[in-house]
């Protein structure tokens, strides 16, 4: 982004059936905002005008939910699925398929449907809006449709026609697996209750229980009521001219006339008493309940589009709880009373702005102590003087908040203009976000009481306050699976025979229909690009590499609006193995401990007053050029303004070279934090488990994923906590050990981005670091690695309701000339076979086959699926699949255009340093760039073929098999795999 655009139209001009109604110069932004109404059909346009090459076109439309069973989320999953003018199966799925896309999806809210699309290349996003277009206005909207996307009956044996009857539908799976997390389910309950007589006390999303009673009429009505253009809001954004999007939608809209819809959402009246609500959540039959409740408070404290009230109390949600050492967050963690903080701080609901305090890992008898804690707490923070050096630190994260050029900018931009237009109020005003945090500025300048006396009427003379806790249940499960089962026992009887024959042949029908890919003339009539409509030439990050005393800086020029981005990167290899278990437990350090003499309070309020933040994590890839050269790093991220850039990097320099882990109370706390983490990740976030767990054995990159990342993580540090006193010794001293062990100049390389004169204090300030790290040479250990003899099939339980199974393969490395075309490949087989047969057959959320050049694996998988032997026969098919699949060069062409986007990814600065130092660490220079791009625009049908049987028939023996669900569910699918058995195990003892 460069200087203002100039501006080519004037508020009270017409223009191709629109009006302006204004047009206003945001300099912060270096934009334009063209503000517009179609005058026939009354939709309204925000076009935020600017020199970016990132495209973004959108519409949403306010769709208040009228009931529970998700017919605003149902909705934006029908109407994406075959329109008037595209007629095809799955336009959206297809347009992923073949577009450039940097952002495609469509989304639900609690009181708005979002459909935004973004590309960098300008005839690719109108493809997009044509077919986005056409399918929110004239969506087929087929009885298939809504049986597919939300529920039918089928039969729950195939084989059995007249047996007992089952629920399916894509988002009825989804659902339930939103709702069989207990934080998911936690939030969800909590948001209805605070708000129970307005629309956001019903679940835009679906209840699972509630779904199957949308019909098809609902579904149909509710679209005409809500997708017409007078109910509509267009916001684009980019370097595109506005007259360009009018003529594009100007006859579009003129085919509708004005309607009078009415989605006015009343405020919600104000309780005179606190609430309370109890709610459980299942866990393992045979599973302890202790220390597995979740506990809030929430309070309903303003109104949300009101935006220097929102940045207010974003300000004041920072100083009690923004960092380790806030008071409020300090005062919880401190009374062990729980784990840990859950979804703390400021938020909305729609127009409504919330404040909530919540703890995992507690017990229910807890609750009274937790609400007196909070208010006390409260109350005395009201009545004591907030030090101004914390409401500094904490309008100076505010800003990094609110002024960032983040990656996706311009969803952020949407999101922003949205949430006051739809309420009728002026789009622009979250889009002047400085001047609001300047107002706040003086505000506080001139009332030092401001943030106390917000504390007193928000939070604790405010009655409109509920309390919630979530409480395991061992038996939950199993009574909801028989209620469950006798729902279906009692549908059954309504039938007789011959209708239950009618379901089931329903059901085939449905799922032949399914099953059927698109023929090539109607995906003709999609619009798409031609490989020759590629850019010719790649952008690259701008780099130059400087070194200072054998260390490489890389300065990365990219516009970054007054923020400056550092990343250290060190180099692991060597290090002993004994240490590496520990890993997790120096980011963490890092992250949550003291440093210099400094306890963790002093640390977390320097920090907090200097940096935007400070980030440290691990990385295990390779080299491009050779599979054996492997790169393990641990990286540290630093962000700081101008000003504050030597401060921040003495924060950076004391965690660096002195983190102290010694404090053994913080130390436990820490602890019992990452194992409440760790209980709920590992088993909600299944997909990504099972997948960590299944690569182990393949490569020494996934066997250290697993050992850092994985489930041997959970079992340590339980055993740290059960026996902390034994434990804790050994903790500090690993820890202190991997401190000394990376401080050696060979191990370092650093980029940064950002200004010449914090450029100028980077350099001497490396410089001096550099002198205090040895010199000694860096040496190979071996690592302990050993990899599966026979691949294993294994089965992890834990109690959710639907399945996570990935199955992982070793694969050729990104040195192997197939890369090219098994990345083309991996991408059309995705879309082509397992999305196909795993979603819309299968009716799973999400189905995955991504081939991973640096890692040497492809990994298949799906994600809250409702089946697993049916899932695992659909992996063991996609060879046959391969084999006679008859893919043509313009099948190819349009995964080599959908492959390409990822050569041309918008630049922002925070992003840009990381990608800069990974691709000169990874040894990907510009010219081998340029290379791949060129060998990707050649790929043939042939080739493809070739590579991925060949990769198929060699080693799919070879791949690892694994499974998250539950005992029950994995224990029925052994049994319908008697020679196939998975082995077993709990996740959580
Ligand atoms: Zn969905």
């Amino acid at each position: 982004m460069s200087a203002l655009p100039e501006t080519t139209m004037s508020a009270g001009q017409d223009f191709n059936g629109f009006s302006i109604k204004a047009v206003t110069p945001l300099e912060a932004l270096r934009s334009v905002a063209y503000q517009l109404e179609h005058k026939k059909s009354g939709a309204r346009l925000l076009h935020l005008h600017n020199q970016d090459a990132e495209n973004l076109f959108s519409v949403s439309f306010p769709t208040p939910p009228p009931d529970n069973t998700g017919v605003p989320h149902i909705l934006e999953h029908a109407v994406l699925a075959g329109s008037d003018k595209y007629p095809v199966k799955e336009p959206f799925f297809e347009m992923v398929k073949m577009s450039m896309a940097t952002f495609i999806n469509a989304m639900t809210g609690s009181d708005c449907t979002y459909y935004p699309v973004a590309s960098n290349v300008k005839q690719d996003l109108f493809n997009l809006a044509e077919v986005y277009f056409d399918a929110v206005f004239h969506p087929l909207l087929t009885e298939q449709t809504f049986r597919r996307e939300g529920h039918h009956f089928a039969p729950l044996d195939p084989e059995d026609p007249t047996g007992d009857l089952t629920i399916t539908g894509i988002v009825y799976n989804e659902m339930k697996g939103a709702f069989s997390d207990p934080e998911s389910r936690f939030y969800r309950s909590i948001s209805r209750a605070l708000l129970p007589d307005t629309i956001y006390g019903k679940e835009s999303g679906g209840d699972p229980d509630a779904i199957p009673d949308l019909t098809y009429e609902g579904l149909k009505g509710f679209h005409r009521t809500y997708y017409h253009p007078s109910n509509s809001y267009f916001f684009l954004y980019g370097n595109t001219p506005t007259p360009e999007y009018l003529a594009f939608l100007s006859d579009k809209l003129n085919a509708f006339n004005r309607l009078d819809v009415d989605t006015s959402i009343k405020s919600h009246l104000r309780w005179d008493q606190p609430r309370s609500i109890i709610d459980t959540y299942p866990i393992g039959a045979d599973e302890p309940s202790t220390e597995k409740t979740y506990l809030a408070i929430e309070w309903l404290i303003g109104d949300a589009t009101d935006p220097e009230d929102v940045a207010l109390l974003y300000i004041l949600s920072l100083i009690l709880l923004g960092n380790e050492a806030a008071p409020l967050k300090k005062a919880i963690i401190n009374s062990n009373l729980g784990a840990d903080i859950i979804a703390s701080g400021v938020g909305g609901i729609g127009r409504e702005s919330t404040f909530s305090v919540g703890l995992k890992g507690s017990e229910s008898d807890h609750i009274d102590d937790f609400v007196q804690l909070v208010t006390e707490t409260l109350s005395q923070i009201a009545e004591s003087e907030i030090e101004p050096e914390r409401v500094e630190a904490a309008f100076q994260q505010s800003a990094y908040h609110y002024l960032e050029i983040q990656s996706m900018f311009p969803l952020h931009m949407m999101r922003r203009v949205i949430s006051s237009w739809i309420y009728d109020r002026d789009p622009l005003i979250f889009l002047r976000m400085n001047e609001h945090l300047s107002n706040c500025k003086r505000r506080y300048e001139s009332d030092p009481q401001l943030f106390n006396q917000l504390i007193r009427s928000r939070l604790l003379t405010n009655s409109h306050r509920l309390t919630a806790m979530l409480k395991p249940d061992s038996q939950m499960q199993s009574r909801i699976d028989t209620a469950f089962a006798e729902r279906m026992k009692k549908t059954r009887r309504q039938f007789n025979d011959d209708q239950v024959k009618q379901i089931a042949a329903e059901a085939e029908e449905l799922d032949r229909l399914n099953s059927q890919p698109n023929s090539p003339e109607l995906l003709a009539t999609l619009p798409q690009l031609k490989v020759s409509d590629l850019p010719g030439q790649l952008t690259h990050i701008q780099t130059e590499v400087e070194m200072i005393d054998g260390v490489e800086l890389l300065q990365n020029s990219v516009f970054a609006n007054g923020v400056n981005y550092l990343v250290l990167n060190f180099n692991l290899k060597g290090m002993p193995s004994e240490l590496w278990p520990y890993l997790p437990r120096y980011t963490e350090a890092i992250r949550k401990m003291g440093a210099a003499g400094m306890d963790y309070e002093q640390i977390a309020q320097r920090s907090a007053a200097s940096t935007g933040g400070i980030s440290c994590r691990t990385d295990f890839g390779t080299c491009i050029g050779d599979a054996s050269h492997s790169l393990w790093n641990v990286q540290f991220s630093l962000k700081a303004l101008d000003d504050q850039m030597s401060s921040a990097l003495e924060v950076l320099h004391d965690l660096l070279f002195s983190v102290d882990p010694r404090d053994k109370n913080r130390l436990r706390d820490v602890l019992l934090q990452a194992q409440a983490r760790y209980r709920t990740d590992m088993v909600y976030d299944g997909s990504g488990t099972a997948m960590s767990h299944a690569a182990r054995g393949l490569t020494v990159e996934g066997y250290l994923s697993e050992m850092v990342y994985g489930l041997p993580q959970l079992s340590l540090v339980e055993g740290f906590n059960n026996d902390f006193e034994k434990c804790s010794e050994d903790v500090i001293r690993q820890i202190g050990s991997i401190r000394d062990f990376l401080l050696v100049r060979g191990r370092l390389t650093a980029s940064f981005t950002g200004s010449k004169s914090a450029a100028t204090t980077v350099q001497n300030t490396l410089k001096d670091w550099i002198s205090d790290m040895s010199n000694e040479p860096i040496n190979d250990a071996s690592i302990d690695f050993k990899p599966f003899g026979d691949p294993p099939r294994e089965g992890l339980a834990a109690p959710i309701q639907v399945a996570h199974c990935a199955q992982v393969i070793p694969a050729p490395h990104y040195s192997h000339p197939d890369k090219t075309p098994l990345t083309v490949g991996a991408h059309l087989v995705r879309l082509e076979y397992i999305m196909n047969e795993i979603r819309f057959r299968g009716n799973a959320y999400g189905a995955m086959f991504n081939y991973s050049p640096l890692g040497s694996t492809l990994s298949l998988g799906s994600y809250r699926d409702p089946h697993i032997s049916r899932t695992l026969d659909v992996f063991s098919g996609v060879a046959d699949y391969i084999r006679e699949v008859e893919w043509t060069q313009t099948d190819i062409d349009r995964a080599i255009i959908a492959t390409a986007k990822q050569f041309e990814r918008p630049i922002r600065p925070e992003a840009a340093t990381g990608q800069a130092l990974y691709r000169h660490l990874i040894g990907q220079t510009p010219e081998l760039r340029e290379q791949y791009y060129a060998q990707l625009r050649r790929v043939t049908p042939q080739e493809v073929k070739r590579a991925l049987l060949e990769l198929l028939e060699t080693n799919f023996a070879k791949g690892a098999i694994c499974v998250v669900s539950s005992r029950e569910r994995l224990e029925a699918a052994n049994q319908e795999m008697p020679t196939q058995q998975l082995i077993i195990e709990e996740i959580l003892g």
